[in-house]
């Protein structure tokens, strides 16, 4: 295909303003594509290379100002690009604002025979343009670049000025190639969609849709090296994940990067959340994975930095491993990392994306010994606290939520990975009552009463039974002990002295306790020195929030 078709028809494109329009002209424009079409379908997205390889053409604005400015003429300056970029606001209307061609010989251009430029030249050269490295790269980029702009129509300019840029606005994302591309070759949205989100390859999927339809859009899978967007979270409640799942994956919220393993049975490579190669600079982290994984495997995780006891230590410290890139065996000295993986997409042969959550977490702990990071399932509430308390006692971020049963979706933020809200309020309450515990803790107060202020007195909004470690619980039982009325059994009832800070979710009527009011997923947040009871919040302050949720 000529590129002066393409840029007629990327023109055509970016005049039109609706959906349903641009998306049938982009499937026209595909199904004359010929054997470029894969080119034709990244350009459209002003992309070289597939999202899932990490190639640039590694060159800044100025470079292509300059190969502009040398294409337009011998009295053209880069300064004259830049003047004009600022009147006309974007690159392509200024390469297409200068006569171009007078030049010829002066290039470094790969010439074809009649001087038109054609789709799969332009391809050509610009991967040169990418592969140009090392000394003297700018001159054989910048060189490259003239012989493409010397040899283009104002039109073509515009385009490839945005192409190189990596800026195309023609108004043609994502979702309108994907629907194009179905359109094109009769093919299903769902099966391009899959594709897609195995392959992070528009070209490829376009080609497969061509030559084999549906049924070859299915066989594409996985494939390792290849890296695939990573699964993201939205924020949730505790109670409304169990509302919707029955039962929840609450797994340790880490905090520090996200990464992709691909282990092909021999060596490990690494990729980050978007999708760039990080292999080098976590040399510990590879050498582990090649020792422990027994198969070939995708895995998802997070590397974290540990201190000398390998308790967590906060984000930015992996990110300094990140940042001395050219510099690890120094930056080994002062971080170390470790790797704790949550899921596994791919286990000796086998795809895994379609696998419940569950079944996954098993193939992962198969397939890697040790470095997997800790998850439980849990139906109740207060085992959730429970384990979001010792969480964040061993110094972590929080809590993730996921549906046991959910597909894993590269890329999306579905309501099936969850971050855990912080708490949306709190209250100061005064402690009414508790518990002695069992066991272990029966010398210990536990399971607090905890009441909101009355006209007349206290009344309960609920318990509080968790978020406490031993030691606090000592602490606190020391503090409550000399406030017992009396006791009844494990009950001990309390005289009003001691206000406690208290997280919930959201507030719920109830006939549970006289006040008409329960805390959902009630947790411990501090003692309020501070404050007497007499400072305490009121039923009738907690009735205000209740209407106003
Ligand atoms: P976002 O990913 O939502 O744009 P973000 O990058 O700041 O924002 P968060 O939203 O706070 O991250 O949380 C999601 C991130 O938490 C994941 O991308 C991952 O890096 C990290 N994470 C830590 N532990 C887990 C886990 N067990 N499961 C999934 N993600 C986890």
């Amino acid at each position: 295909m000529d590129f002066a078709a393409f840029a007629d028809r990327a023109a055509a494109i970016e005049a039109e303003s609706a959906d349903t329009v641009i998306t049938e002209r982009v499937g026209e424009l595909l199904a004359d594509a010929g054997s470029e079409l894969p080119i034709v379908v990244r350009f459209l997205q002003g992309r070289m290379f597939p999202a899932h390889d990490s190639r640039t053409l590694d060159i800044g604005p100025a470079l292509c100002y300059e190969a502009i400015a040398r294409a337009a003429g011998r009295n053209v300056a880069a300064e004259d690009v830049e003047s004009r970029l600022a009147d006309r606001g974007e690159i392509g209307a200024v390469a297409a604002s200068y006569d171009f061609g007078g030049q010829q010989g002066l290039g470094a251009f790969t010439g074809s025979d009649d001087g038109g430029l054609t789709v799969a030249e332009v391809d050509e050269d610009l991967r040169a343009v990418a592969a140009a490295t090392g000394d003297g790269s700018r001159d054989t980029k910048r060189d490259l670049l003239f012989g493409l702009f010397n040899r283009s129509s104002p039109e073509e300019a515009r385009y490839l000025a945005r192409l190189v840029l990596g800026e195309m606005r023609i108004g043609v994302g994502g979702g309108t190639v994907r629907d194009a591309i179905a359109g094109a070759f009769d093919v299903s949205v769902e099966a391009v969609e899959r594709a897609l989100q195995v392959t992070n390859d528009y070209g490829l999927v376009a080609d497969i849709a061509r030559e084999d339809g549906d049924d070859g859009l299915e066989t594409l899978g996985l494939e390792i090296g290849r890296p695939v967007q990573a699964m993201l979270a939205q924020t949730g409640t505790v109670t409304g994940a169990l509302e919707d799942w029955g039962t929840a994956a609450v797994e340790v919220k880490y905090d520090g990067a996200r990464v992709q393993v691909h282990y092909d049975g021999e060596s490990v490579r690494l990729f980050s959340r978007n999708m760039e190669e990080v292999t080098d600079p976590l040399p510990e982290v590879v050498a582990f994975l090649e020792r422990e994984l027994d198969a070939p495997a995708i895995l998802d995780g997070e590397v974290v930095a540990v201190d000398e006891d390998g308790d967590p230590l906060p984000f930015q410290e992996v990110l300094r491993r990140f940042r001395r890139k050219h510099d690890v065996a120094r930056a080994r000295e002062d971080v170390t990392v470790r790797l704790r993986a949550f899921d596994c997409l791919h286990a000796d042969g086998a795809d895994l994306l379609d696998a419940p959550l569950r079944d996954r977490r098993d193939r992962l702990e198969t397939v890697l010994g040790s470095g997997v990071s800790e998850w439980w399932l849990a139906d109740d509430a207060e085992a959730i606290a429970d384990i979001e308390a010792e969480t964040l006692e061993a110094g972590h971020e929080g809590i993730m939520l996921k549906d046991p049963e959910s597909t894993y979706s590269p890329g999306r933020r579905g309501k099936h990975w969850r971050k855990r809200k912080p708490d949306v309020e709190t209250l100061d309450l005064v402690v009414t009552g508790a518990e002695w515990g069992e066991g272990r803790r029966a010398e210990l107060l536990g399971t607090f009463e905890v009441s909101v202020r009355t006209p007349d007195g206290y009344a309960p909004v609920g318990n509080v039974a968790t978020g406490i470690t031993d030691e606090r619980l000592e602490a606190l039982t020391e503090r409550l002990e000399p406030h017992v009325r009396s006791e009844d059994g494990v009950a001990v009832d309390l005289e009003p002295a001691v206000v406690f800070e208290v997280g919930y979710e959201e507030l719920q009527a109830s006939n549970t306790y006289d006040s008409g009011y329960a805390l959902r997923f009630p947790r411990f947040l501090g003692v309020r020195e501070d404050k007497a009871p007499e400072d305490a919040d009121t039923l009738d302050r907690v009735r205000r929030l209740a209407d106003a949720q």
